[in-house]
């Protein structure tokens, strides 16, 4: 192996040299500390950075083996290192020289979720880490001094500064790994205790903006449990600690407008993921199963069973198959849902502000002017109930305007300028007290859905070209020649869990027989996430990519749903 003397001598020849010399970094670079993997080099100065990879022997770096004893701990310490990386960057590197992204550093963004993310791997022997570089150039002309520069005194102090034990801040690390594992945890508890979520006493739900995930820092009201859906839960590191629980079952989240309903339930929403110390939310958990359902419209639909929502439509459209290439909001919703169950969702959540207000209600004088032979959608209020007790699928549902679900709910919480009360009892003596209960439709159960088979090969993840192309952004994601709309899809947590998706699709497409089944949507999704948790997101990518996070199958389902090459596999479209 060639060490970084001979990467110095070879920068100082090249320098000068049209930009295409840079190729010869390729390779691997032994240093005094640490080995440099250069595994991608950029074409020219204005392309996305040249990839690196440095792996640091544990004799060096010296992580307590504790700090990663398990999965949790394990991942939570990645986590830290990546937010390491992404602080020491600016403090320790020089930052652009020359054109393009010249100069610059960069590990991959990240949100205030601790996520399984490819960008940092600990393990016994070693740890590594994913760093992208500009190469530097004056137009197409290597900067050798700087190159020098970067990769010979700023990166191994990076390196130092960021992937040493030492040089950690032992408390901070500590914090971090124990608050990941807590979470865990707390979210495995949720199982025993028949509860679909958790929201610590204290938690600051509130985020600083419309466009930031950070806790709002100033009037910020902490979160205190109501007193009858208070418990005690168990933390490995910080021992027990109280909070709501919400049960199992059909709840209602109720109260006037601008008195936090919304900020509740995104918590809820994000509880499917651990959060770093500090968020607000670390201590908020929710079951992994939990999807945010809302109206779609314009969205594509591929061949799904709304029959337990919508049918009889007057243009005689067979709702058992449902496809669309621009659905409506109450189609698109009960399209979420049927795929959202299709592939293994147990807790939905539901907001008034984003769905479709006669997808959610009828109410009686509706049901007496318009009578159900002439309606074909069946309305939510009439199918929750049957959802938890034929599917054991839970809801928690936000609902300020219609005082028809009290009937339906098992409890009923009202926020009340930011404080959540138990008004359970309240509500149904209100729906006692209007005497005859609200006529139910739509017969006595849920019934069956239709599995979709689906073609794996109309996923075309290849250009015209045949070139791979995965590009992702927190809106959409782009994959061959097709955009997936995500631009109103709540649950990815970071654009590297998009990309991911990109990745996972791409190997779905070509590799996905590997799987051994071809079988329903669910199966093929619950194989693959079984892959995934076994042998990490790396094993589906055609190269060490440093930018991705691990998604859950659900966000996997999502962007598959919505790409509009997609077909079933039973010849029925
Ligand atoms: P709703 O859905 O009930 O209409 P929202 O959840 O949208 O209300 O909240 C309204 C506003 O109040 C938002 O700007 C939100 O950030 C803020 N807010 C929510 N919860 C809190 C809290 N605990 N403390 C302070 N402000 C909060
Ligand atoms: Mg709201």
């Amino acid at each position: 192996m060639a060490d970084y003397r001979a990467l110095e001598a070879l920068l100082t020849r090249i320098d000068g040299a049209g930009y295409g010399a840079y190729k010869r970094l390729q390779g691997t670079w032994a240093f005094p500390d640490f080995t440099l993997h250069v595994e991608h080099v950029q074409g020219d100065p204005f392309a996305a950075p040249s990839r690196l990879r440095v792996s640091v022997p544990q004799e060096v770096a010296r992580f307590p083996a504790d700090l990663f004893s398990n999965k949790p701990r394990r991942i939570a310490l990645e986590d830290f290192l990546v937010r390491k990386l992404a602080m020491e960057i600016p403090r320790c590197t020089k930052g652009s020289r020359g054109s393009g992204h010249s100069g610059e550093f960069s590990v991959v963004d990240f949100g205030q979720c601790i996520l399984p993310r490819t960008a940092v791997a600990v393990s016994e022997e070693k740890v590594e880490a994913v760093i992208s570089c500009g190469l530097p150039a004056a137009g197409r002309r290597i900067l050798g001094r700087q190159a020098r520069e970067m990769l010979l005194s700023e990166l191994p102090e990076l390196v130092r500064r960021a992937l040493f034990y030492r040089n950690l801040d032992p408390q901070a690390v500590r914090r971090h790994v124990e608050c990941g594992e807590d979470a865990e945890a707390l979210r495995a508890q949720l199982y025993e205790r028949d509860l679909v979520a958790f929201v610590a006493e204290g938690a600051i739900l509130p985020r600083a903006s419309g466009v930031s995930d950070r806790p709002l820092r100033t009037g910020a009201i902490p979160f205190v449990p109501p007193e009858s859906l208070a418990v005690t839960l168990e933390r490995p590191n910080g021992g027990p600690i109280r909070g709501m629980g919400i049960p199992t079952g059909v709840t209602l989240i109720v109260g006037g407008g601008y008195h936090g309903k919304s900020t509740l339930l995104s918590a809820l929403a994000q509880g499917v993921y651990n959060h770093i110390p500090g968020d607000g939310r670390e201590y908020v958990v929710t079951r992994r199963e939990a999807v945010v359902i809302r109206a779609e419209d314009g969205r594509f639909v591929c061949g799904v069973d709304i029959s337990p929502f919508i049918s009889n439509l007057p243009n005689g459209t067979d709702t058992h198959r449902f496809t669309s290439q621009n659905a409506s909001g109450s189609t698109s919703q009960a399209a979420n849902i049927i795929e959202a169950l299709e592939v293994g969702a147990k807790v939905l959540l539901v907001d008034e502000d984003t769905s479709a207000t006669n997808f959610m209600i009828r109410d009686e004088r509706m049901q007496a002017l318009v009578s159900k032979d002439k309606e074909p959608i069946t309305p939510f209020i009439d199918r929750v109930r049957q959802l938890y007790q034929e599917l054991g699928v839970s809801t928690v549902l936000v609902m300020g305007g219609s005082g028809d679900y009290f009937e339906v709910a098992d409890t009923v919480i009202m926020m009340d300028a930011y404080r959540p009360r138990d008004v359970t009892e309240e509500a149904k003596r209100i729906a006692r007290k209007l005497g005859h209960p609200r006529k139910q439709e739509g017969g006595e159960r849920f019934g069956h859905f239709l599995p979709r088979v689906v073609d794996l090969a109309s996923i075309q993840p290849r250009t015209r070209k045949g070139r791979l192309k995965v590009q992702g952004s927190r809106m959409a994601l782009r994959l061959g020649n097709y955009t997936i709309d995500l631009s109103r899809v709540h649950q990815f947590a970071e654009v590297g869990q998009v990309r991911a998706v990109g990745y996972l699709l791409a190997w779905l497409a070509e590799q996905g027989h590997k799987l051994g089944t071809d079988g329903p949507v669910g199966e093929v999704l619950s194989a693959l996430e079984r892959k995934l948790e076994e042998e990490g997101l790396v094993s589906f990518l055609p190269a060490r990519y440093g930018d991705l996070a691990q998604p859950r199958r659900f966000e996997i389902a999502i962007a598959l749903n919505r790409l509009r090459t997609l077909r079933l596999r039973d010849g029925s479209l």
